[in-house]
């Protein structure tokens, strides 16, 4: 999952991405309002989390553009703010959730997830292709009731493999999704985590789930 985070203080900015990259998210990071929409227009994220108070274009002005161009990504909108009027005029600006600073990182965390669950219309956090079973919560994969251990990177690719299972999955998705705005679309960086990941789920079971689909990408299916 990528988000985008447009917050002006770096050192807010850092610990929240720091704490996002040790959830398995990846994450892009714009210091003000310009930048971050234009990040939001050029890539594609799953959440965009938008401070209120933002030099060049603040955070609620942002919010209206990117909703006048129909980008239709969750926000999540943080503000030092805490008045009924700041959170009115932010839901009203087309923000999905509000958050007021400081918060716990822990309820930020969970807001993060259900923002990201929004979209889907199963809400669970489990997400199951055969007997492969990913728990989001505790970040957990399972193979026959076999424990699979994964790196953040490896966990980030099956989750979105396994959020779109039985779709053909190109490498443009994951590349999008999946890395970051340094992605560099002339390594084969996607294929060699494709292949860890199919020696850990796949290798040692049967029948194998990850397919891939020549020349397209890769699917995740029970079955041929
Ligand atoms: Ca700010």
């Amino acid at each position: 999952m990528r988000i985008l985070l447009v917050e002006d203080e770096r050192r807010i900015a850092s610990f929240i991405k720091r704490g996002l990259q040790g959830n398995q998210y990846v994450v892009d990071v714009a210091y003000d309002g310009v930048k971050g929409l234009y990040l939001a227009e050029i890539n594609t994220y799953d959440l965009i989390i938008l401070d209120v108070m933002l030099p060049e274009k603040n955070g609620m002005v942002v919010c209206k553009e990117l909703r006048e161009k129909k980008i239709d990504t969750p926000v999540l909108m943080l503000t030092a703010r805490d008045t009924v009027c700041d959170k009115v005029s932010g839901l009203d600006s087309g923000a999905d959730d509000y958050l007021t600073k400081p918060f716990a990182f822990e309820e930020f965390l969970a807001r993060v997830r259900a923002l990201l669950r929004k979209k889907r219309q199963d809400k669970s956090t489990t997400l199951q292709v055969a007997d492969l079973v990913l728990d989001q919560l505790t970040r957990t994969v399972m193979r026959a009731g076999t424990a699979i251990t994964l790196t953040s990177k490896e966990y980030a690719l099956l989750e979105y493999l396994m959020l779109h299972a039985n779709e053909v999955v190109t490498r443009t998705m994951l590349s999008e999704h999946v890395w970051d705005e340094h992605f560099d679309t002339l390594t084969n960086v996607i294929d060699v985590y494709i292949n860890y990941i199919r020696n850990k789920i796949d290798k040692d079971f049967s029948p194998p789930l990850l397919h891939t689909i020549r020349g397209t990408g890769y699917m995740l299916k029970e079955g041929k």
